[in-house]
């Protein structure tokens, strides 16, 4: 089944039990806790916390998502993508848990030719909250899933919050059973990469109150109108129902892996580590253009820098595999074919989209061999005098002039069997901004509203660390 039909029958599976559809809102919404927008939820925010009346009590959607702390993940597991596409069902204080179990499982298991995806519901296991009760008998009764195939799971994986006091409440997640050839016997709670988590649905029916960490806020009491909001991803609905081994091979995503052995000569399937790279090309080449599209450019802070490291890990994933000509035009336009039809501001906006990856490269290529090159000699250095780290003004030195995102320079060196002088490479990142802001100062420009970010990235590389703490807080589930 084509993804462009699992989005259509969620959809209509949906509107069908009186849901609204809301297009899918753009990546960049103004939320001071997160970069980009991460889940379906997000953008219905305003109606869970009582700021808005919602359009309707019932609503579904198919929302972009970028979340890149799963960037480690790409390629490796057979699930995590920085761009996907999430399905969701919202009541705002409509239906509850029960109607909520019941739609999911109907689309789930219903037969493909009643409009359903078909899943053998015998492979089908969920994870409830730990004291969720009430989520486990509604699962033998509505579903008839046997307790053996129900586990609890605690606050970690399945209680969420917004990380701020408000709305709360235990989820509920659905997995599909892969296989004993795929791992371990014994549920999600005991290998996540046999067992492959579909859908997530929250009950949000709490108030939390202000805590600290995620487990240490008080729980204040039941909210007046309970709320459903729900998560399945399309990409992974995608990867069971196509027949493929991961997320990377399903229809809209694996074209750009035919483009890039097309362009290195290179076959997909050959070697694992060139496959890691071939699946880091192809998720990076979607999530760097739809954020294009969406008005990001490239640039040193914040959604900017996110985008570069983006960017500048397909380029250099190229070059390991053999490829020297410009790329990032290249996989775009398999982007824009296959993503356009779903997302039409692709092929309106892509003189612009060309035009800033075209930019990005130019710049990034005029200095990837030298830099590549003096990080070659460091690390010869290094090692040479028996040593196993990468002094920090060499990180400067690729960073400043070179423009290696230290992410890209830690990536390096790790595959060398070096790791890096952070701290060092901070302290003259520092000194660097210290300098910078003097000069500003003389000149009074205002920079006001950038500071947040600013001290993210005075973090320097652990700025990742940063965006994820701040996304997963957000979005707890
Ligand atoms: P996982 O445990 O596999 O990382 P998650 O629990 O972080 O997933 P949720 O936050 O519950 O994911 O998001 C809802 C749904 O979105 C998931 O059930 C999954 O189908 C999908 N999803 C989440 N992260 C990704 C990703 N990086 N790539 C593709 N799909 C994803
Ligand atoms: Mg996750
Ligand atoms: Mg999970
Ligand atoms: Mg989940």
């Amino acid at each position: 089944m084509q993804t462009h039909e699992i989005v259509k029958r969620f959809r209509e599976h949906f509107e069908k039990a009186g849901h609204k559809f809301v297009p899918s809102a753009s990546l960049l919404l103004d939320d001071p806790n997160l970069l980009f927008v991460n889940a379906g939820m997000v953008p219905f925010k305003p109606y869970f916390l009582g700021e808005a009346p919602p359009p309707a009590p019932r609503m579904t959607s198919v929302q972009k998502c970028v979340r890149t702390p799963d960037i480690d993940e790409v390629g490796k597991t057979t699930r995590h993508l920085t761009f996907f596409q999430m399905a969701g069902n919202f009541s705002i204080g409509d239906y509850f848990k029960e109607d909520a179990i019941r739609l999911a499982w109907e689309l789930v298991t219903n037969p493909q030719d009643q409009g359903g995806y078909g899943f053998d519901p015998e492979r089908i296991w969920v994870t409830v909250y730990l004291d969720d009760d009430e989520a486990i008998e509604l699962w033998q009764k509505v579903a008839g899933l046997p307790l053996e195939r129900i586990q609890r799971r605690d606050v970690e994986d399945n209680f969420w919050s917004m990380g701020v006091p408000g709305p709360c409440g235990p989820c509920s997640e659905i997995y599909y059973d892969r296989g004993p050839e795929y791992g371990r016997e014994g549920g999600p709670v005991v290998d996540e990469d046999r067992y492959l988590e579909i859908w997530n649905l929250v009950f949000m029916q709490n108030v939390r109150g202000e805590g600290g960490a995620k487990k240490d806020y008080p729980i204040l009491g039941e909210l007046p109108a309970k709320n459903i909001d729900t998560g399945m991803g399309v990409e992974r609905v995608a990867y069971l129902l196509q027949g493929v081994d991961n997320v990377y091979e399903t229809d809209l995503v694996r074209a750009v892996i035919t483009k890039a052995e097309e362009l290195s000569g290179r076959k997909y399937g050959d070697n694992e580590t060139d496959d890691v790279r071939f699946r880091v090309i192809a998720d990076h080449a979607r999530s760097g253009v739809l954020l294009v599209g969406d008005g990001v450019t490239p640039g040193n802070e914040a959604r900017g820098y996110v985008l570069r490291r983006l960017l500048r890990r397909i380029i250099r994933s190229s070059r390991l595999l053999g490829v020297t000509q410009p790329v990032l035009p290249l996989f775009a336009e398999v982007v824009r074919d296959s993503m356009g039809p779903a997302y039409p501001e692709l092929v309106g906006g892509y003189a612009r989209i060309e035009q800033v990856l075209k930019a990005e490269e130019d710049t990034f290529l005029r200095t990837l061999d030298s830099g590549s090159r003096i990080f070659e000699t460091a690390a010869g250095q290094v090692k040479a005098e028996g040593l196993a780290t990468l002094p920090g003004d060499k990180a400067f030195q690729l960073h400043d002039t070179y423009g290696f995102p230290i992410d890209l320079t830690l990536e390096m060196a790790s595959e060398a069997g070096l790791t890096v002088d952070e701290d060092g490479f901070r302290k003259l990142m520092a000194e660097q901004r210290a300098r910078a802001k003097a000069d500003a100062a003389g000149k009074k420009t205002g920079h006001g509203d950038q500071t947040v970010y600013r001290e993210l990235l005075e973090l320097g590389a652990t700025e990742f660390t940063g965006y994820t703490e701040l996304a997963s807080e957000a979005t707890l589930r």
